[in-house]
């Protein structure tokens, strides 16, 4: 198979590639590197069947070129990290709509499934954990940009369920819940690399609010095999998936793990949510997903528990 992939130098994108080479299939990457990198694919150039161009998903005419060269789509390109987000809210706003509207469109045009990565932030602040596809959400008002982010993955989710309702463009729609592991930066905010970067340097650990706040990681590469279970799944078209690890931790006892796993001398800093983002910032108190639904469609399992993926980010950043 033939599979374009939008955002392929990103972190999730290039570990994707990764897989569907080591599958056999073709893959082309689509990536302007703004939060992408080629150092992620690097190791990917000298690959049977591999191709990258960088550009935009909003240059049309190449993005129509790429779509009718490759049998399927998978649309990551967006902008990510709740620091970019809450500090570039049009940046953000308009690269997940409009490179979402476009890469759906254009399609459209020859009936190319679309895989749709969009986020848990959806849930927003909803306490009904864990998170059901089919549940309502539950985010903040519009003057508070963090919801923005939310905000516009939802447009992307109704506008390829609409072109699948409307037009039987073949969709589907993923929702990824914190996924981390082996190339993961911490420049854009996110917790585990910034955690485990700050304790293998001696910094403090950097935990914003009170720490009670929880997540539930999950492995890249669990992440990859569910993507690519759905791939091959024809009842998967059309419906909306949670991928994710139901294992939740708090964000202290986080930070706790990371530095006893590393040897570290860090302290423990609590940072209030104002000064590490903006007044007013709305944090989530906890975020775990229900995986009943991809777990019944395509036998997914998440295989790696938090202490072992935690091993392999340290053992990664310690040796690159
Ligand atoms: N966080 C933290 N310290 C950091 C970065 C993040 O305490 O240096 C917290 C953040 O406030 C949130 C959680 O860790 O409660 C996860 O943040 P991340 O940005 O990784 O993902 P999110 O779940 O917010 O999308």
């Amino acid at each position: 198979m033939k599979v374009l992939i939008t955002g392929g130098a990103g972190f999730v994108g290039s570990h994707l590639s990764e897989r569907l080479l080591d599958d056999g299939h073709e893959v082309a990457v689509l990536d302007n590197l703004s939060t992408g990198s080629i150092a992620n694919v690097d190791r990917l150039k000298g690959r049977d069947g591999f191709t990258y161009v960088i550009d935009s998903v909003t240059n049309e005419a190449l993005l129509a070129e790429l779509i009718d060269r490759n049998d399927v789509v998978f649309h990551l390109a967006a902008a990510v990290g709740v620091k970019l987000i809450v500090e570039q809210p049009v940046h953000t706003i308009e690269t997940n709509v409009h490179g979402t509207e476009v890469v759906l469109r254009t399609a459209n045009k020859k009936k190319k499934l679309v895989v749709i990565a969009s986020t848990s932030e959806v849930y927003g602040k909803s306490t009904a954990v864990p998170f059901r596809e089919d549940a309502d959400l539950t985010l903040g008002p519009s003057i508070k940009h963090r919801w923005a982010y939310a905000c516009s993955k939802l447009i992307d989710e109704f506008l390829a369920l609409a072109y699948w309702k409307e037009r039987k463009l073949p969709v589907i729609v993923v929702r990824l819940f914190n996924t981390v592991g082996p190339r993961q930066t911490g420049q854009y905010g996110m917790v585990l690399p910034t955690f485990v970067r700050q304790a293998l340097a001696g910094q403090p650990i950097t935990v914003f609010g009170d720490g009670t706040q929880s997540r539930s990681f999950t492995y890249v590469g669990d992440v990859v095999e569910g993507l690519v279970r759905l791939l091959a799944e024809p009842r998967a078209v059309g419906e909306v998936f949670n991928i994710g690890n139901t294992g939740e931790v708090s964000i202290a006892e986080l930070a706790r793990k990371v530095k006893a796993m590393t040897g570290s001398s860090s302290e423990i800093q609590f940072i209030p949510y104002d000064q590490a983002y903006e007044a007013g910032f709305e944090d989530m108190p906890r975020r775990v997903p229900d995986i009943t639904k991809i777990r019944n469609f395509v036998g997914y399992e998440p295989s790696l528990a938090l202490d072992e993926i935690i091993t392999r980010v340290i053992d990664h950043m310690r040796t690159s």
